[in-house]
């Protein structure tokens, strides 16, 4: 079995170790998660365990060549402090971070960088983040990603079982059932506690890209949406699966489409 058969993770390595093994590395995973309220259904850390988890089953499948890089467990979470437990960083402090850990790898002779994110409301961040990362930087290839962007669209659509999900929902705990059973709370699955402005005007929204900084109790007075009572865990690993599926192969183009050349 080879020495990365679970994954190539970056902290875990001694120097000398990463310094044997690095100009076999092509492309670093950074999973990116969120502390954040997930209504009765999941812990807090749902979206960084999901996240590092799906980086560290694609690190496998294609090591050596894929990295993961330590995991970043803070968000963009403004929207969930009204619930007890959520932390959130600025967007200017997660986007500094982002930027300094990829600025550090780059001095180490990293090229390539795939933020991997877990949480929704880090999106528009992040890609300022990798903006900047280009401009200020100037690695070979960096992008983002958010790992539930690759599942099959009829995959998805099969396992969406209400109409307004997209958070604590039965498609995320299904998910978290097969990455991360831990932070499943089987026992008090519950589904969402839906506002008027979400089974309305929401959908409106939606509709037209509309976006609006509402707080999440605006939306769901438990935190959650969907009906996580749904979730399955064989629903979670078809899934993970078809995801992981995607993934992989993107990453594989990826590495093919921008190759690094030496000075
Ligand atoms: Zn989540």
């Amino acid at each position: 079995m080879s020495a990365f058969a679970n994954g190539l993770i970056l902290s875990n390595l001694s120097w000398p170790e990463l310094s044997e093994i690095q100009d076999q590395i092509e492309l670093v995973l950074l999973p990116v998660g969120s502390n954040e309220q997930h209504g009765p259904n999941l812990a807090m850390d749902m979206d960084i365990a999901a996240s590092s988890e799906f980086c560290r089953r694609a690190s496998a499948a294609l090591q050596p060549s894929v990295a993961v890089a330590p995991p970043m467990p803070w968000g963009v979470s403004f929207h969930h402090m009204n619930f007890p437990g959520t932390i959130t960083l600025s967007s200017e402090t997660f986007i500094q971070v982002l930027v300094e850990v990829m600025a550090s790898l780059y001095h180490h002779g990293f090229e390539r960088f795939l933020i991997v994110n877990g949480h929704g409301g880090n999106i528009p961040s992040m890609n300022v983040a990798i903006v900047r990362a280009k401009e200020e930087i100037g690695m070979t290839f960096v992008g983002a990603c958010s790992y539930f962007g690759f599942a099959d669209p009829d995959i998805r659509a099969k396992h969406e079982k209400t109409e307004h999900t997209g958070h604590a929902c039965e498609w995320e705990t299904s998910v978290a059932m097969e990455l991360a059973p831990p932070v499943v709370k089987k026992n008090t699955l519950a589904p969402g506690e839906l506002t008027d402005l979400t089974t309305g005007f929401r959908t409106q929204l939606q509709k037209y890209g509309v976006q609006v900084p509402y707080r999440f109790d605006e939306f769901t007075r438990n935190g959650a949406l969907g009906d996580a009572t749904q979730a399955t865990v064989e629903a979670g690993r078809e899934i993970v699966e078809s995801s992981l599926q995607n993934f992989t192969g993107f990453c594989q183009e990826l590495i093919r489409q921008h190759p690094v050349h030496s000075a």
